[in-house]
């Protein structure tokens, strides 16, 4: 960012009075550009014992396997935007009453939030989108573990098939750092059928 989207005048980064973070901040008009993690909404389509998965179209991870969903648009609710992701790459047609929310992940180190709702399809009407390559549906035994795009796709399947023992499908809220070795690290913070705290 260069110029001002107000008054085109320039933008610097700098802490601006009151504040203890670098900001990028016009220095004609005074407003401040404040950046914000972005969410990204997604389902999990189950349709009998099965999951439906998206191939990747786009970068990046192209050609890896995930779970329908995006960034969160302007002027929409988490599960509007879930099931808005879920028609774009898998033209599938999810219910809003079908849905519950099942895992949030913070991701402080590219600064996003991911949501994951988990929904039964009505039927196995599914198709790819522009920016799926395949979709399709798989059994626990077929899930392409080693070919999956993202840490939240395998935590949020490998949590779904271990609930579907106990048929309880609690909320958890995770959180994903990279430790100084470069490794992921996954910690669960809360869970929301815990009795004690
Ligand atoms: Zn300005």
């Amino acid at each position: 960012m260069k110029f001002c989207q107000h008054c085109a005048g320039p933008i610097t980064h700098h802490v601006p009075t009151g504040d203890d973070k670098p900001r990028f901040c016009c220095l004609q008009c005074d407003v401040v550009f404040y950046q914000n993690p972005n969410n990204i909404v997604g389902t999990l389509p189950v349709y009998g014992d099965k999951v439906l998965l998206c191939k990747r179209a786009i970068e990046p991870r192209l050609g890896k396997w995930t779970l329908p969903a995006g960034f969160m648009e302007n002027g929409e609710t988490t599960l509007a935007g879930a099931i808005r992701e879920t028609a774009e790459e898998a033209k599938a047609t999810v219910r809003e009453q079908d849905c519950r929310l099942y895992t949030l992940f913070n991701l402080p180190y590219i600064n996003q939030v991911y949501l994951f709702f988990l929904t039964e399809l009505q039927e196995p009407k599914f198709a790819a989108g522009a920016e799926s390559l395949e979709v399709a549906l798989f059994d626990e035994h077929e899930i392409p573990w080693d070919e999956l795009a993202f840490a939240v796709v395998k935590i949020t399947l490998q949590q779904y098939f271990e609930d579907r023992k106990s048929a309880l499908f609690p909320v958890r809220m995770f959180n994903l750092e990279y430790s100084a070795e470069r490794q992921l690290s996954t910690q669960l913070v809360s869970h929301s059928h815990q009795n004690e705290w």
